[in-house]
């Protein structure tokens, strides 16, 4: 469905990102990985991707919170592929205190990942998607976008913010053929989240089993993770002709959260 497509995914090392990324290989996109972590299992992780999916796949280590690193990333995969055509703006990282406890450089680095980044990566791939008249952006927001928890004022600020981002980005490429869309997903079993699961392990002094049921029935009526799997799904049909007129949305894959 994507032969010949470019698909750049920040934050693809890891969790949701990494599951998109994979999707994306899996349809015929070429891929931009992108992300932290160990440089030897990026590297494999590259190649098998790529091998297993006969396309191209290139890493770059930029960080997200660097607009100058940003700009260099994008220019790096148009030099490579012409174009970024589908671009996920995934990366992103949680801390949580309350807002009188909340270090103010913490404030500033969710702000910086969760939302300037989406408007950079934007900013800078955009002339290339008005120019081939096609381009695909999706922003990995959250339930948190739509509703607040105690604890995470940056995160919530931040994709909010997101959702607001969504809009007007759809609102300023409306008509080009490119569509710009929010993911919103509940609860999903990542590093980002087994963080929070061992935290609430250790402060209530329960086991890991016990903390993770607690944390999804506090808001998750369904019980259950959403899968990264079940969120590329979405993603590759944001991405299909079935999903043209399908813009400034903001899509909740949350076991129902939002919905109480
Ligand atoms: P994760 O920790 O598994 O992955 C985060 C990715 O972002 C990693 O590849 C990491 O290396 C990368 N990253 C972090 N800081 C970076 C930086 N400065 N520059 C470049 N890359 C950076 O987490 P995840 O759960 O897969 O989260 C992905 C996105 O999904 C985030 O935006 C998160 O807010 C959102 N999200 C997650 C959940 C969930 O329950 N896991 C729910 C809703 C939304």
């Amino acid at each position: 469905m994507l032969k010949g497509k470019t698909a750049l995914v920040t934050g693809s090392t890891s969790g949701i990102g990494l599951g998109m990324a994979r999707r994306f290989a899996s349809e015929g996109a070429n891929v931009v990985l992108n992300g932290f972590g160990d440089q030897g299992e990026i590297e494999s992780l590259r190649r098998e991707i790529a091998e297993q999916y006969n396309v191209q796949v290139t890493y770059s280590n930029a960080d997200m919170s660097k607009p100058d690193q940003i700009e260099a990333m994008i220019r790096e995969a148009e030099s490579t592929f012409g174009a970024v055509d589908i671009l996920v703006n995934n990366a992103g990282i949680q801390h949580v205190a309350a807002i009188d406890e909340y270090p103010p450089e913490k404030w500033e680095a969710v702000i910086a990942i969760n939302l300037n980044h989406c408007f950079y990566t934007t900013h800078y791939a955009l002339p290339k998607m008005r120019e081939k008249g096609w381009g695909r952006i999706l922003n990995v927001a959250s339930a948190h976008g739509l509703v607040g928890s105690a604890g995470k004022s940056a995160y919530v600020a931040a994709k909010h913010g997101v959702i607001g981002l969504t809009k007007v980005t759809a609102l300023d490429t409306a008509g080009s053929g490119i569509t710009c869309n929010a993911l919103c997903p509940g609860w999903v079993k990542t590093p980002l989240v087994v963080q929070q699961i061992e935290a609430k392990a250790k402060q209530k002094g329960i086991p890991a089993e016990q903390a993770e049921k607690e944390l999804l029935a506090e808001k998750q009526p369904a019980l259950e993770f959403v899968t990264t799997e079940q969120l590329a799904g979405y993603a590759a049909f944001l991405c299909s002709e079935d999903a043209r007129t399908v813009t400034g949305a903001q899509v909740q894959i949350d076991g129902g959260w939002t919905a109480q």
